[in-house]
Formats: C-alpha cells, sequence, structure tokens
C-alpha cells in the first residue's frame, strides 16, 4: 500500500493551514484519501495508509517513484539519507 495519498484542498487547509503543499504540475483527478472527495488538487502527503479513510491504491504507473522524488521525507525518520558522497574522486591523485 502506498504511503503516498492525495489530498484536496479543503482537507490540506484544514489539516496544515501554515504550510505550503506540494503540488503536482498536472494532476490526475483524485479521490481525496481524507473525505473521499474527488479533487485535482494535485496534494500529496506522506500518510500512513492506515489511518487514511478513503487510502490511495497503489497504481500500475511508476507514480510513487516520481512522488517519492518531490515530498519531503516523513517527519522524524530518515533512516537512509542519500548521503554517500562519491569518494573515489575524493581520493583521487594520480593523473
Ligand atoms: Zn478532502
Amino acid at each position: 500500500m502506498s504511503w503516498n495519498q492525495p489530498l484536496c484542498d479543503n482537507c490540506w487547509n484544514a489539516e496544515q493551514p501554515n504550510r505550503k503543499p506540494f503540488r503536482l504540475i498536472a494532476p490526475d483527478p483524485e479521490q481525496c484519501s481524507n473525505c473521499g472527495e474527488s479533487t485535482t488538487s494535485g496534494i500529496w502527503v506522506r500518510l500512513d495508509p492506515k489511518s487514511c479513510k478513503f487510502p490511495h491504491k497503489d497504481r500500475e504507473r511508476a507514480d510513487d517513484d516520481y512522488l517519492d522524488s518531490i515530498l519531503p521525507e516523513h517527519d522524524g525518520t530518515d533512516p537512509d539519507a542519500d548521503d554517500n558522497m562519491d569518494e573515489e574522486d575524493k581520493g583521487r591523485t594520480y593523473e
């Protein structure tokens, strides 16, 4: 089950009145994971699907990969932060 869930404008504003949502540029209509309304807000959030009233089901398309690339990490835990710098390039002293 996907941890990326769509949210309509109303539900975003109700839950995050002081934050700007991450929006898709060309969103498809989705069912809001909170109220069940159809929405083209393009807002996706990381949510536990078990906590959603209308959890979004995974699609055939690789949307999750795209969403993972634009959405911020889930608050708090970030176990595999991508910080493996290129060690090889640093130690290269020969021509
Ligand atoms: Zn909603």
